[in-house]
């Protein structure tokens, strides 16, 4: 099973992957900078190749990388976008000298642009920084839709997606947030086959590259995005454990976004180990 958490990146590279192998993790998310704000660390080379090596004994062998909050590739302010286009295009680039792995970020909100508009904007985006040297993969995250977010709905990731130049259009991946597709209204505890079977026929399981595997502060459509931990939420552990075990879902990355500590996280990596039917 290849599951982690979100770590601290303060410590750098090296850092993040020894507290990952320190709790059984065998990945890990971080954010690329400050999730408020804009400015990234410089690359560290020496801490870079450390990383490599530790991660390569610890059998790391992906990680993923979230963008920062501040972005909106769907903003009506030109300033956003422009800063958002600066900020993607850099973490592209310093993703390459870990090569080979997930860059994630929320698609954005339209601000009453209209849901068209949004999708416009965000595949424009993908198209100005996305290039086909690159070797990550950049994921769309599957949002709750509260307000005027993009990509609540599985049509509008399809949008955004076929938008894409097809030189870069095979990097494009889905992040599976369990939370946030809760919260958009599709029931993963009734019916996690169903649903799987619409995101299939709409944007296709071959994209999903990451699940964000999370509890539900919420009910089913709530629209809030309130993260819980696993098992004491509107998800629980029944419905969690069909995810886990799920054969379209069961060898992906599996990433916790849970209310925790680093204890905490341990304990529930513990825990979801044990779930795993092989
Ligand atoms: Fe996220
Ligand atoms: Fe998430
Ligand atoms: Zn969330």
């Amino acid at each position: 099973m290849v599951i982690g958490c979100h770590l601290s990146s303060s410590g750098g590279y090296n850092a993040m992957a020894k507290q990952a192998i320190e709790i059984d993790a065998n990945t890990f998310q971080f954010f690329t900078r400050n999730p408020r704000g804009g400015s990234a660390k410089s690359i560290d080379s020496e801490d870079v190749n450390k990383y490599l090596q530790v991660s390569k004994d610890g059998g790391i062998n992906i990680i993923l990388a979230h963008a920062p909050y501040t972005m909106n590739p769907a903003a009506s302010d030109e300033r956003i976008r422009t800063f958002t286009t600066e900020i993607m295009a850099d973490d592209l680039e310093r993703m390459e000298n870990t090569p080979g792995n997930l860059y994630n970020f929320h698609p954005g909100s339209h601000v009453k642009q209209g849901m068209e508009k949004g999708i416009e904007l965000i595949s424009e985006m993908i198209n100005t920084v996305l290039k086909p040297c690159h070797r990550t993969t950049l994921l769309l995250e599957t949002m709750t839709g509260k307000g005027t977010e993009v990509c609540g709905r599985f049509e509008e990731i399809r949008e955004i997606i076929d938008r894409v130049s097809p030189d870069i259009n095979e990097k494009i991946g889905v992040c599976f947030d369990t939370c946030h597709v809760n919260d958009a209204g599709y029931d993963l505890v009734n019916d996690l086959d169903g649903v799987l079977t619409e995101f299939d026929k709409t944007v296709g399981l071959h994209r999903i590259k990451a699940i964000h595997l999370n509890d539900s502060m919420n009910p089913l459509g709530s629209k809030k995005d309130r993260h819980q931990k696993i098992g004491q939420g509107f998800l629980g552990l029944e419905a969690i454990t069909r995810i886990i075990n799920h054969p379209e879902l069961k060898d992906l990355p599996f990433f916790l976004e849970t209310p925790n500590e680093i204890d905490g996280y341990a304990e529930e990596i513990k825990l979801l180990k044990s779930l795993r039917k092989d």
